[in-house]
């Protein structure tokens, strides 16, 4: 990656919070030194999941954004989760405003700052919901678009997971896909600290957002990691972020010789064909489940039966097994498709009692 800039890629660092006027600025050069074009981040009031932690210094930390784009031409952004907070950015004339985690699940606030935002052109990140709900983040970013005309860029931060796992959020990374597919023009980037929520991970972390095509990222970034008064474990210095960035490997959007990019159209054939005939034979099976739903319905037997169910389970992780093909990956798509049809039989019941009736 090249030294002196990012390329086209997007980099919002800074601490987790604003601590103190040293603190603020002592990072902001620092980080300014090696990216004047990056977005200096700072949470000025931090949402804690219990009282009496650290919940930032509030207003006076917006002199101290203020500061930072004046002596080092950096942009500067904070987290609005209320229109007060919102109103404060607005009169402080900071460039951008992120929605945190804990307030893209609450339509009601997304709306009210939609609302304060209407006549504005602040540049609005908007950060996925805490849980992998979808359609909340599709949401908030729908009641932006409606009120205002101004930037908006998607902030994939990762999602609780009550599974004991490697990252603090679970990043899910097919959610950009779908993502994308809602809004393809929509700026995504990845804030690869609350992802990972620990240092060690945060390259890798940041690779693999590079590679499945993000548009930059979001890093916390503190002049002294260790004695953050938030998100301690996951910040890193100046200088580490500035080494993480120089680090990850460039990827190309597409292979350049004429060999592999026919290599590619012949793979790229094959797949779109067996796509196809995946889904005829899945058409196959669900007119099977049509079957027997008629028939349990006729013969007043339950749609679900548990033992049916695991050894279909235990026999494809079985043959899955045998082909190498990831256990997880079996399990999560026969629970797909037995949810079908499930719903399917379900409705076949439902329509002939309604006849009953
Ligand atoms: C943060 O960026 O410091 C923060 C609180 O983020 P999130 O809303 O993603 O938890
Ligand atoms: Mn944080």
């Amino acid at each position: 990656m090249e030294t002196s800039g990012l390329g086209n890629k997007m980099l919002v660092a800074g601490p987790c919070s604003a601590e103190s006027r040293e603190q603020v600025m002592q990072t902001a050069q620092a980080i300014a030194a090696n990216y004047p074009n990056a977005i200096f981040r700072a949470g000025v009031w931090k949402p804690r999941t219990r009282p009496g932690s650290f919940e930032g210094v509030g207003e006076e930390a917006l002199e101290w954004l203020q500061e930072v784009r004046a002596t080092t031409g950096m942009k500067v952004i904070t987290e609005a989760a209320s229109t007060k907070q919102l109103e404060s950015c607005l009169r402080a004339g900071l460039d951008a405003i992120w929605i945190g985690a804990r307030t893209t699940v609450n339509p009601f606030l997304v709306q009210e700052l939609a609302d304060a935002l209407k006549g504005t052109s602040i540049t609005v990140m908007v950060k996925n919901p805490i849980h992998p709900d979808i359609s909340l983040w599709r949401g908030a970013i729908e009641r932006i678009q409606e009120s205002v005309n101004s930037d908006i860029i998607a902030v994939h931060r990762g999602f609780h997971s009550f599974e004991t796992y490697e990252f603090r959020n679970h990043p899910r990374w097919q959610v950009h896909f779908e993502m994308k597919s809602y809004f393809p023009d929509l700026k995504m980037i990845c804030d690869i600290s609350h992802i990972a929520g620990a240092r060690p991970l945060l390259q890798s972390v940041a690779q693999e957002a590079l590679d499945l095509g993000y548009d930059g990222w979001m890093i916390e970034t503190h002049i002294h990691p260790d004695a953050a008064l938030s998100d301690a474990q996951q910040q890193i210095t100046p200088t580490r972020l500035h080494e993480l960035i120089q680090n990850l490997e460039p990827r190309l959007p597409s292979p350049i010789d004429a060999m592999s990019i026919a290599q590619l159209k012949n793979w790229r054939d094959e797949i779109d064909r067996l796509n196809d005939e995946l889904l005829v034979l899945l058409k196959e099976r669900l007119h099977y489940s049509n079957l027997i739903g008629e028939l349990k319905k006729e013969k007043n037997v339950s749609i679900f039966q548990p033992e049916r169910w695991k050894t279909i389970l235990d026999e494809m992780n079985r043959r899955g097994m045998d082909l190498n093909i990831n256990d997880g990956f079996i399990r999560n798509l026969f629970i797909q498709i037995h949810d079908e049809s499930v719903r399917i039989q379900a409705e076949i019941i439902n329509r002939e009692e309604k006849k009953v009736l």
